[in-house]
């Protein structure tokens, strides 16, 4: 559990990002645990996070990189991953990003589309490579989630349709640099509910036997990330519970001898660990309602903005006060720039410390300077 050292943070300007490096570090050990138990091979989904000092930890647990883009790449060549760890998705590869991923011979590109597999085949063969390909297939299975994070389904732009997959191994044969080694998946985010996670296997089952009628053995079977968090109760829940989520992949997916199989988490694994830490500006009487009005925006958390998702607030100052129930705003000018209404929460006053929980992925890494507002610092609980 997260305990906030509220002295140190009043020397500080606010807002910021606020990393507990021991939560950090035990869930680390849990999902190498965890993980290993069944010979799973894990990447960490950068896009989630990609401060310097989170990566560090990571690459020390001998995690690989699962990328989307070739700046990804490039930071996680930077902070010492190995390229033989990187797998590369993303539904728009540009020629540079390809490029860089076979220039720094990645292990594995999770192809979404016949015109993209072209391209990579064009760039190998004039830099004399042979690029490692999985295919990304959109297996339409649910996710349960926001529809704003739902990957896995037809109408979503990710991955091939099971309908154009034929049409993609039949254009394959003539491909000379490319090498096909599995089979990729990921279904959506934020999913909390392990059937989804099964249904997904009996898919995964199901479409390998296809694929070795087809002559083609999967090596790998990649099935994504998207395990979810508890948002509503980070104290009681800082660790997902990993064991569960492993289990199912265990006990329902049918690995043959020489497969190996590939996660890539992002969220599950940094969320709990990040914070934002704001103050409270003012209290304003609403017509209807009262508002806390904080220094921290959809600037710096995006999600409450982007997805209609909650973060925990809670008054870090006045943890025992009187429950009062508030709308709490950023100061940015828009209408989504909300952090939830009607919370009850202990009297706000002005100068208050306000957490925003959770935060630790897909928080930093969507800063954005709207308004002109300065990206802000990161604080770490272990050099405080
Ligand atoms: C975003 C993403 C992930 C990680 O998702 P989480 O929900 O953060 O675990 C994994 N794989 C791909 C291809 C992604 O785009």
């Amino acid at each position: 559990m997260t305990v906030f050292p509220t002295d140190k943070f009043k020397e500080l300007r606010t807002p910021f990002y606020y990393y507990d490096m021991n939560l950090l570090n035990e869930t680390l050990s849990i999902v190498k645990k965890e993980s290993r138990k069944h010979d799973f091979h894990v990447h960490y989904a950068i896009k989630a996070n990609a401060n310097d000092r989170i990566l560090e930890k990571i690459r020390e647990n001998g995690f690989g990189v699962d990328c989307v883009s070739g700046y990804e790449i490039q930071k996680a060549l930077d902070v010492g991953f190995s390229a033989d760890g990187i797998v590369f998705a993303g539904v728009g590869k540009a020629d540079w990003e390809i490029e860089l991923g076979l220039k720094n011979d990645i292990y594995c590109f999770n192809v979404e589309s016949l015109p993209e597999l072209e391209i990579i085949n064009d760039h190998a063969h004039k830099m004399g490579k042979k690029a490692r390909v999985a295919f990304r297939i959109n297996p339409n299975v649910h996710a349960n989630t926001h529809h704003y994070i739902t990957t896995g389904l037809d109408e979503n732009k990710f991955g091939i349709s099971m309908m154009d997959l034929e049409n993609v191994l039949d254009k394959m044969v003539d491909m000379k640099n490319v090498q096909f080694e599995g089979m990729h998946f990921h279904i959506g985010s934020q999913i909390t509910d392990l059937d989804n996670f099964k249904d997904l296997c009996l898919r995964v089952n199901e479409l390998q036997e296809w694929f070795i009628s087809k002559h083609l053995f999967p090596k790998v079977i990649n099935v994504g990330g998207g395990f979810g968090i508890d948002y509503d109760n980070p104290d009681d829940n800082p660790i997902p519970d990993f064991a569960p989520y492993f289990k199912v992949f265990k006990d329902f997916l049918t690995v043959k001898p020489g497969q190996e199989v590939h996660f890539e988490l992002g969220r599950s694994v940094v969320a709990q660990s990040g914070n934002v830490i704001s103050r409270v500006l003012y209290v304003k009487e609403g017509v209807k309602t009262k508002f806390a009005i904080l220094d921290a925006g959809m600037t710096d958390l995006i999600r409450p903005a982007l997805y209609q998702a909650g973060h925990k607030v809670e008054n870090i100052s006045n943890p025992e006060g009187a429950k009062t129930r508030y709308d709490v705003v950023g100061p940015i000018c828009e209408s989504s720039d909300s952090f939830g209404k009607a919370l009850d929460l202990p009297e706000m006053q002005r100068g208050n410390l306000v957490a925003l929980r959770s935060a630790g992925a897909y928080g930093e890494v969507m800063v954005s300077r709207y308004n002109l507002r300065e990206n802000p610092p990161a604080y770490y609980s272990d050099s405080l």
